[in-house]
């Protein structure tokens, strides 16, 4: 199925609180100055946090990072210190613009430990903060790839995978480790696909490891 979106000004089907969010999270959205989902967020979190597959694509700026992270921290069960959620993202730096959306989307719930894991830093000090224990890892393919090769890193636990800026992955040449990562994920898991194009590595990926999964497309500038 494919929503097409119009334009949308200021109105209540915007609302945050028509989502099925904790009163915490709500309060930490509207402290954030949140104030209404953007068009993206209204298309896709109701069946983010359904629990459905997604494939959601928009152009920067329109808010996808909360689209993913309100659906994964909703889920998040902090009482399992096991890596419940994984984001799967193009560049370091964009994994660190990812980690911290999550931190400030996070602040309503105490503990939650994120970590980034991303190639250029030392591995020792991944390895050690990944034997303390994480609830949600970011990080690029190529480090993920490395840490599963060693052992170092389990998603035996793992609930939610995000491909994040998927096309740009396929454009950097990383299919192959995103089918390797998501091949040891549980097929049970739940797996939400952002990408601001739709190339043909996207219906690729989302043919092997997306389950009937709802296509949101922005059609307008927004
Ligand atoms: P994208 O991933 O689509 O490029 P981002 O998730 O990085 O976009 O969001 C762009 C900016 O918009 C960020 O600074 C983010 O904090 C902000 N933002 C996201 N959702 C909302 C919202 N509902 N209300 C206000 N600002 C928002
Ligand atoms: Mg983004």
């Amino acid at each position: 199925m494919t929503i097409a979106l119009q334009d949308t000004s200021a109105d209540d089907s915007l609302a945050f609180k028509r989502l099925p969010l904790t009163p915490a999270m709500l309060a930490n959205l509207e402290q954030l100055g949140y104030s209404q989902m953007t068009p993206i967020q209204a298309a896709s979190l109701p069946a983010a946090l359904a629990g459905q597959d997604l494939i959601a694509q928009a152009k920067t700026g329109s808010g996808k990072t909360a689209a993913f992270a309100l659906a994964l921290l909703n889920k998040l069960d902090l009482r399992r210190f096991e890596v419940q959620a994984l984001v799967m993202c193009p560049t370091r730096e964009l994994a660190d613009q990812v980690t911290q959306e999550i931190r400030r989307l996070a602040r309503a719930e105490d503990n939650i430990k994120i970590l980034t894991l991303c190639g250029g830093s030392t591995m020792r000090p991944q390895i050690a903060s990944l034997e303390h224990g994480a609830h949600i890892v970011v990080g690029t393919p190529g480090r993920l790839m490395d840490h599963l090769d060693r052992g170092t890193l389990s998603l035996s636990a793992l609930n939610t995978l995000v491909l994040d800026e998927a096309d740009r992955m396929l454009d950097m040449g990383f299919f192959d480790d995103i089918v390797t990562v998501a091949k040891q994920c549980p097929k049970t898991r739940q797996t939400l696909l952002f990408s601001a194009t739709y190339p043909e590595g996207i219906a690729n990926l989302s043919k092997q490891f997306l389950r009937n999964p709802l296509e949101v497309k922005l059609t307008t500038q927004h």
